[in-house]
């Protein structure tokens, strides 16, 4: 076991829980967990990330009081996935695993409000921000790899069904062993890296032009800085969790370094096949590109107009944190 002493505690609380949850929900999670890995595997990246995850003691369970498709626990190396479990979500929060074991996740959650000086709101915003695009890109291409294999079995199915309507005997047999040959695995469409990789490239710089998925990041992160900080009274939007434990203390974690290129790249590096970030401009943290990133931090940017109650109310936590760090 790698487990470190916190996150050993952290699993064991998750097993006393669970140990205590009816008979029914006990089989119902554990039929929705193995359809779930079974769903994983109809995408090769999926079987990948599963695989990695079970090697690094990844622990994955299903949670019914959170508000979000799943969640990774930084730095607890446990995996929550709610009551709609898909290879979508599951391949997204394992990316989070992989970047956490990378260290490229800032954890700020229950450390310190000296240690929280070390580290500015801006920069936690766009370390999420890269970290949460990558995630987006994995989880929906192993989301579209599996719809393509099901199409594949689904039609595979159709012809022997047909096949064995027609009565042929001498057929049967044959067909019998055609099906036990052609599982989910092995109709799997084989997709190249590179095709791979274009398409996670694809979907990260996309992401950052989906204004309602960083706008929501934004929020979240923004009231996550500022309750750690000390501010009182912030509900975090997604911030119940069936697992939690009250007063855990975590390390302080700095994240993914936005002025180090190797350490920014490191983010497109998947289980070091491939890397979908590996041909941006050597100059990135100059780029047009990058800096596009950065104002993408709509939130923050003063010169943009404030419409919605919420984000007047967040220019005002921004200000109070900036305010908190100085003193
Ligand atoms: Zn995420």
């Amino acid at each position: 076991m790698r487990l470190t002493a916190i996150q050993k505690q952290y699993h064991q609380n998750a097993d006393d829980i669970i140990r205590n949850h009816s008979k029914e929900r006990k089989l119902l999670d554990k039929s929705r967990l193995a359809e779930l890995r079974s769903s994983m595997k109809k995408s090769i990246l999926g079987e990948k990330l599963l695989k990695w995850a079970d090697n690094n003691d990844i622990k994955i369970v299903i949670d019914r009081k959170t508000e979000a498709g799943g969640y990774y626990q930084n730095g607890l190396k446990l995996i929550g996935i709610g009551t709609m479990p898909s290879a979508e979500t599951l391949a997204h929060e394992i990316t989070h695993a992989i970047q956490d074991e990378y260290g490229l996740l800032s954890s700020i959650d229950g450390t310190s409000v000296d240690e929280l000086k070390k580290h500015t709101v801006q920069n936690y915003m766009v370390q999420t921000h890269f970290t949460e695009a990558a995630a987006f890109a994995v989880g929906k291409f192993v989301d579209k790899e599996v719809q393509q294999n099901i199409r594949i079995l689904k039609k595979d199915a159709d012809k022997l069904t047909n096949e064995l309507k027609k009565g042929n005997k001498g057929f049967l047999i044959s067909a019998i062993k055609f099906y036990f040959k052609h599982t989910v695995l092995n109709s799997r469409k084989h997709i190249s890296s590179k095709e791979i990789k274009e398409d996670l490239k694809d979907r990260f710089i996309n992401h950052f032009r989906n204004s309602y998925i960083t706008r929501f990041y934004e929020d979240r992160h923004l009231k996550i800085f500022a309750k750690n900080i000390g501010i009182k009274d912030i509900k975090i939007p997604c911030g119940t969790f069936e697992y939690d434990m009250e007063d855990l203390k975590l390390p302080y974690k700095r994240g993914v370094n936005l002025n180090n290129k190797k350490s920014v790249l490191q983010i497109g590096n998947i289980l070091d096949e491939f890397n979908f970030l590996d041909d941006l401009p050597e100059n990135f943290n100059k780029s047009a590109k990058f800096r596009k990133f950065k104002t993408n931090l709509s939130l923050l940017n003063s010169n943009e107009p404030w419409t919605t109650e919420n984000e007047i109310k967040n220019k005002l936590l921004f200000r109070q944190i900036k305010h908190l760090q100085k003193r």
